[in-house]
C-alpha cells in the first residue's frame, strides 16, 4: 500500500487527508512526519504559497523512503488593498511571536480607510505532493471580503473577519463541516484527491 507523509504534526490535517483518500476508495495510508525520525527544519523562504509548500514537502522527502510521496501544505489571506499581504506572512504578519489578535489588529489598521467595496480579498491554500519523478501542487482558493469588525467566536487566524461571497456568516460562524464544503483547502484537498483518482 502506497504511503502519503504528512509534513505537518496536526492531526486534524491527517485525519481530513485519510477520510478524503478513504471516500474515494484510493488504498493510501497517511503518516505523520514521526513516523519517518520528524519533520526536519525547513525555513519558509519562498515568496509564494506554492514554493513554500514544495521546500517543506522536500524537507520530508529527504528524510523518508524512497518510494513514500510526501505533502506539505501552506495557506494564508491575500487582502487586494493590501497588495496581496498578507500573503505566505498572514502566520507572522505583526512578528516573529504574535499571535492571531496581533495578525488581525495589524490588518484591521492598515485597512481603518479602505471601503467595503474595496475590501476584496481571499484565502488561499495550496497542496504540494512530492515523490520520485513526482513534483505536484494544488490550489484551492476563496473569495471574500474582510470586514471592518469581527463576527462569531469559533475558526481560527482571520476567520472572524472573513465574510466569503454570497455568504451572510464569516468563518468564524459557520460549523467546521460548512467550511470544509467551501474553503480554500477543501478545494485544494479535492483537486488532489482528483488527480491521485487518475493514477
Ligand atoms: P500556514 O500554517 O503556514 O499555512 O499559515 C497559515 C496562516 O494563514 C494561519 O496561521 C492563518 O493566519 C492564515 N490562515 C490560513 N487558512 C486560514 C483559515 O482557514 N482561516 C483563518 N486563517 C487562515
Amino acid at each position: 500500500m502506497k504511503t502519503i507523509y504528512l509534513a505537518s504534526g496536526n492531526t486534524h490535517k491527517l485525519h481530513e487527508l485519510q477520510s478524503a483518500l478513504n471516500q474515494a476508495a484510493l488504498p493510501i495510508k497517511v503518516s505523520g512526519p514521526e513516523a519517518i525520525g520528524g519533520m526536519p527544519e525547513v525555513e519558509e523562504t519562498g515568496s509564494t504559497f506554492e514554493s513554500n509548500a514544495l521546500l517543506k514537502a522536500n524537507g520530508l522527502k529527504d528524510v523518508g523512503p524512497i518510494d513514500g510521496w510526501f505533502l506539505a501544505d501552506d495557506s494564508g489571506i491575500e487582502i487586494d488593498a493590501l497588495n496581496g499581504r498578507p500573503g505566505v506572512i498572514s502566520a507572522r504578519y505583526a512578528g516573529l511571536d504574535c499571535d492571531d489578535e496581533a495578525n488581525n489588529q495589524k490588518v484591521v489598521a492598515e485597512m481603518k480607510n479602505i471601503p467595503e467595496p474595496d475590501r476584496t480579498c481571499r484565502f488561499r491554500c495550496v497542496l504540494a505532493l512530492v515523490g520520485v519523478d513526482l513534483e505536484k501542487t494544488f490550489a484551492g482558493v476563496c473569495e471574500g471580503k474582510f470586514l471592518f469588525e469581527p463576527k462569531g467566536k469559533g475558526g481560527f487566524g482571520y476567520d472572524p473577519f472573513f465574510l466569503p461571497e454570497k455568504s451572510e456568516s464569516t468563518f468564524a460562524e459557520i460549523s467546521l463541516d460548512e467550511k470544509a464544503k467551501m474553503s480554500h483547502r477543501a478545494k485544494a484537498l479535492s483537486k488532489l484527491i482528483d488527480w491521485i483518482s487518475m493514477q
